[in-house]
């Protein structure tokens, strides 16, 4: 998920490596590492923290060497740590090799090694492609990884090199990118056309299941079952700034277009269709008190504790679990009298909130049972709960969250089906949740599609100073994310409602100058929401719904509609959501607002 950089040439690899993962920052990521290659010796360095940290081990090293592979970590299988970063090596230290993305059997494979004599050294999933590799060599280092990609499943796009083969390194792809670039005296590979733009602007891109064998003068492709690939190179057009965003304006644009991919990633390795059950390795320590529990209490900040909200409506239909939702700031002045075996879920994307640290910490002190659902590996939140759930989205960089409340209500729905067939879900209730999750991807994209149609609207509507969100049910907290979102990028004031509340204040706003956006995807909410937006109409408000393709009722309502594809009612909010996101991006670039940096706001909020 993280990044890659390599070089095969004439000059010193090192001082190009560098300035590679330098043009990868942006991408966030907690360790990095770099192995050159001169004959046979190979030399390896890594550091946790910033790319600087690496440079001040390394700057004063005469390292010879006109290749290398160079990687920014982003933790997803053990801590941020100098032994967990990349390079990996086999226990010989013949293979060195960085690895984005996840092997999903790389466990069953490291006991498998483990019984044959392999001592591992790190936590990584990475670690096993290093001694399979090494394994697998027989005098090509092409060979090699050709037959290793055909014994691992999950994603990664690699890189490696071999004591035996210098001047040489090979690439190899499936699910996480990787690019080459043909440069004049050398060549280059890179997960991002960033790393390499300085260098050259001809590039040649690699699909999933191919590999590439790169020495100074030439780049040979081949599949992975050894067929020849020819391939024309293609020619960027990027600055090397533009690169770095991959052609979106903003981290947040870029962010919400990934979600697709991050629903994916959220459900990597962990769906079983047959069993209609999901499998969450991260929980197993806590199991069997786990699947006992009858009451949850989600704690949870911002973008995050709307997640938590959308999630108890999912836990309560999926499971005999009662679920709290609590802002994990105001957490601690509850009166915490727990049933026995509560368990506190903590959500975070950092994993370092400081408002829900201090949470559990509360919680532990009165008994509660403590998960996690964080985005970042070893994050505080990671290591303080007794088991928990990644989201492997990748770093988010822009500071209004999107792409991780996604992520979190996968991980939340994933959650719910497991627990849920273990005490009242049927097999086929199972099979029909695994099915809606991984069609959700693709719908996800469908929604993507109406980009134009979203940054229309915003700009028919942008000018009005205040905004009013409903939804019921499922959607009230969509509401809930939907305003927050449009108050924290665009500055407007947006209120989110739970549609039957509105008569009991809020419907004294609406006149012609105030839009009300209605969540009303067709749920079991359908009517009800219905009437709610007639009582707008009635009062000349502007309607802006997001409902179900097809929904011809709501266009006699509405003055615009945009369209989700459907989906079984538990999972529209991962849907809903993504219009919301769009309004606001859209609203704050017709304000001409500082999108990925919102005045006063901050990416991890670790003051109380
Ligand atoms: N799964 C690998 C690890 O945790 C790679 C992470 C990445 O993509 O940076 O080491």
């Amino acid at each position: 998920m993280c990044g890659i950089v390599c070089y095969v040439g004439k000059q010193k690899a090192k001082p190009i490596l560098l300035e590679g993962l330098k043009r990868l920052e942006y991408r966030g990521y907690d360790s990095a590492g770099l192995a050159v290659q001169n004959g046979p010796h190979i030399d390896c360095f890594k550091a946790v923290g910033k790319i600087i940290e690496l440079e001040k081990k390394i700057n004063d090293l005469e390292i010879e060497g006109a290749s290398g592979i160079a990687h920014t970590r982003w933790a997803t299988h053990g801590e941020p740590s100098e032994i967990n970063a990349h390079p990996q090596t086999d226990q010989e230290e013949n293979v060195f090799v960085i690895h984005n993305g996840i092997i999903e059997n790389f466990y069953i494979l490291k006991r498998k090694l483990e019984k044959s004599g392999a001592t591992f050294s790190s936590e990584t999933d990475t670690e096993v492609l290093a001694h399979l590799i090494a394994r697998n060599f027989d005098g090509s280092l092409q060979e090699a990884v050709r037959k290793t990609m055909t014994q691992v499943e999950g994603t990664f796009g690699l890189a490696v090199i071999h004591r035996e083969a210098p001047g040489e390194v090979v690439v190899a792809r499936r699910g996480s990118p990787l690019i080459i670039g043909v440069g004049k005296d050398g060549n280059f590979a890179a997960s991002d056309v960033a790393a390499m733009v300085r260098y050259t602007n001809e590039v040649i891109h690699l699909n999933d299941n191919e590999l590439a064998l790169i020495t100074e003068d030439q780049v040979s492709i081949s599949t992975a079952q050894a067929k020849a690939v020819t391939r024309a190179i293609e020619k960027v057009e990027w600055q090397p700034e533009d690169a770095e965003l991959n052609g979106f304006p903003h981290f947040m644009l870029k962010e919400i277009y990934e979600q697709p991919e991050t629903a994916r990633n959220a459900m990597r390795g962990r769906l079983e269709l047959s069993e209609g059950v999901s499998k969450l390795g991260g929980i197993m320590p806590v199991w069997d008190q786990l699947k006992e529990c009858r009451h949850m209490v989600f704690v949870a900040c911002g973008t995050s504790y709307h997640a938590g909200c959308v999630g108890r409506y999912i836990f309560e239909r999926l499971t005999e679990i009662d679920v709290e939702v609590e802002i994990a700031s105001e957490f601690r002045y509850r009166k915490l009298n727990f049933p026995p075996n509560t368990f506190i879920v903590a959500i975070s994307q950092s994993g370092e909130t400081a408002d829900t640290l201090a949470a559990i910490r509360e919680a532990r002190r009165k008994g509660a049972r403590l998960l996690g659902i964080v985005n970042v590996v070893g994050s505080s939140i990671s290591r303080e709960t007794e088991a928990g759930i990644y989201n492997h989205a990748g770093p988010e960089i822009g500071v209004a969250s999107t792409k991780i409340f996604v992520s979190q209500l996968v991980i939340l729905t994933l959650l719910a089906v497991l627990l849920g067939r273990h005490q009242k879900l049927s097999l086929t209730e199972g099979v029909e949740a695994i099915k809606a999750l991984s069609n959700l991807p693709d719908l996800l994209r469908r929604v993507l599609s109406q980009d134009n149609h979203i940054q229309a609207i915003a700009e028919k509507y942008y000018c009005c100073n205040n905004w009013l969100f409903l939804g019921r049910k499922y959607e009230y907290p969509i509401a809930l994310e939907a305003a927050l979102k449009l108050k924290e990028i665009s500055y407007i004031h947006a209120e989110g409602y739970p549609a039957g509340e509105m008569k009991h204040g809020p419907i004294a706003l609406i006149n012609p100058d105030m839009p009300t956006v209605a969540i009303v995807p067709q749920d079991s909410m359908y009517e009800k929401m219905m009437s709610n937006i007639q009582e707008v109409k009635s009062r000349r408000g502007p309607i802006i719904a997001i409902a179900t393709e097809g929904d011809r009722k709501i266009r006699e309502l509405a003055d615009e509609v945009i369209e989700v594809p459907p989906t079984l009612e538990y999972l529209y909010p991962a849907l809903t959501v993504v219009p919301c996101q769009l309004l606001a991006y859209y609203c704050a670039r017709f304000l001409n607002r500082d999108i990925d940096k919102p005045r006063n706001l901050a990416k991890s909020v670790t003051v109380e």
